[in-house]
């Protein structure tokens, strides 16, 4: 299994790439066509001005104007994970739902480690570093 990767950050949704205790996680989830007119690609509405509404509750197609809650939009996309896990230190990759569930109280994208069944979880951050972006 090869994952697709990411050629421009335009092409995606959310990005994030981290240390998590010895291991590491990169992910990132690609936009995905309107499912109404095909057209163009779902994504955060944009301003007059060009810039992208990130903390929009709604995913929008700029060419029909297709709008579709975040919470509904999200679970219908892949998120891609590369990671070492932090437990084992096997290097894999999954395709999971982009779904986040609670762990410790904090939105984390959660995989499981193919060698150990360890837990990758990939929280949410509360500011975000260089190079990465999400929807908040
Ligand atoms: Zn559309
Ligand atoms: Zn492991």
């Amino acid at each position: 299994m090869a994952l697709r990767q990411p050629e421009n950050m335009k092409e995606l949704v959310y990005f994030t790439n981290r240390d998590i205790g010895t291991g590491f996680a990169r992910a990132w989830v690609f936009k995905q066509p309107c499912p109404k007119c095909g057209k163009a690609l779902m994504g955060k509405p944009v301003r007059p001005d060009g810039g992208v509404k990130i903390r929009s509750t709604d995913y929008e197609c700029q060419s029909c104007g297709h709008s579709v809650p975040k919470e509904e939009y999200e679970p219908t996309l892949s998120a891609c994970v590369e990671y070492q896990c932090p437990h084992c230190g096997n290097a894999g990759e999954a395709e999971i739902p982009f779904k986040r569930k609670k762990v410790d109280g904090v939105d984390s994208l959660q995989v499981l480690c193919a060698a150990c069944k360890g837990k990758v979880n990939i929280t949410k951050k509360m500011k975000q570093g260089k190079g990465e972006f999400d929807e908040e």
